[in-house]
This record gives C-alpha cells, structure tokens and sequence, in this order.
C-alpha cells in the first residue's frame, strides 16, 4: 500500500450506536479520500492475528470479545501523511484523554470501546489494509 494510505476500522461500539455516518463524514471533511470500504464482522481467529502484537496484555481477551460482537466498517484512506494526521484526527486510545473534537473524544465509551482504529505506520497500514481487502477492493 502506498505511504499516503492508512487503514481504519469502524468499531463495533460505534457501529452499534449508529456513528457510522458521522464519522465517514468527519473522515471526508478531514481531507481523506476513501480508497477502499466496506461493513464485515471480524471472526475470533480474524481478531486473534489482527491484534496478534498485543497476545500477552491483560486486555486481549477483552479486546477479541469486543471487536468480534457485530459488524465493523473497514476501511483504506489516502491523504498525504495519512497515517499521522489520521491518528490525529481520532485522538488518544483513552477517550478522556482525547483531544476535543477529535473522532474517539466525540464517539468512545471507554479505552477498550473506543469507537475506531487507525493503523500506527505506514507498515502496518499496508500489512492491515491487505489483511482486509483484496487489490481489485481498492479504486
Ligand atoms: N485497549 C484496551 N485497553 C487498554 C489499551 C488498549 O482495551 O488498556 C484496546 C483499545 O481498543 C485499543 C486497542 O486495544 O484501541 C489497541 O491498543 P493500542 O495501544 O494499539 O491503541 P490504539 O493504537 O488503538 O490507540
């Protein structure tokens, strides 16, 4: 995947409460083409290998349950330096702690339930967004 490409997913919290549509709005208003999108459910073995880095953390059963209970939006984003000013725009993994006005501050419940992913580099932007769509998914 190109170095201007981020992934995101649409978690299943803000899937459930009908953020859908705000938050594809704020992405768009944000300056990020939509590359690639659609709505799937992750299985647990899908969990398990996308949050393999964090296998040993207290959380990961959590986090498995949690990202597994219903559909998420996946989705691949063009921007330049779209990794970092996508981060920005969601804010930190802690809701409190996020800035105001930023997607995880406006949509979040909690640290866990936290509304949306946004890849940490430009490397693992490219191995998440492969690990969702196939070459002819993406325009
Ligand atoms: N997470 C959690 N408890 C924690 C930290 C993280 O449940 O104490 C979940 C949360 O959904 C987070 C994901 O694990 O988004 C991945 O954690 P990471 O530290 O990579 O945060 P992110 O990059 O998503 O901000």
């Amino acid at each position: 995947m190109a170095e201007n490409r981020t992934f995101t997913m649409i978690k299943p919290d803000a899937v459930e409460n009908g953020h859908i549509g705000a938050i594809l709005e704020q992405i768009n208003s944000s300056g990020f083409r939509i590359v690639a999108l659609k709505l799937t459910q992750m299985t647990k073995a899908d969990a398990e290998q996308f949050y393999a880095v964090h296998n040993e953390r207290p959380f990961f059963g959590e986090l498995v349950e949690f990202m597994t209970r219903g559909p998420i939006v996946a989705a691949i984003l063009e921007k330049e330096n779209a990794v970092e000013d996508f981060r920005t725009l969601i804010g930190a993994t802690n809701p409190e702690e996020a800035a105001e006005g930023t997607i995880r501050k406006k949509y979040a419940t909690s640290i866990g339930e936290n509304a949306v992913h946004g890849s940490d580099s430009n490397e693992n932007a490219a191995i998440e967004g492969a690990f969702h769509f196939a070459g002819r998914e993406m325009f």
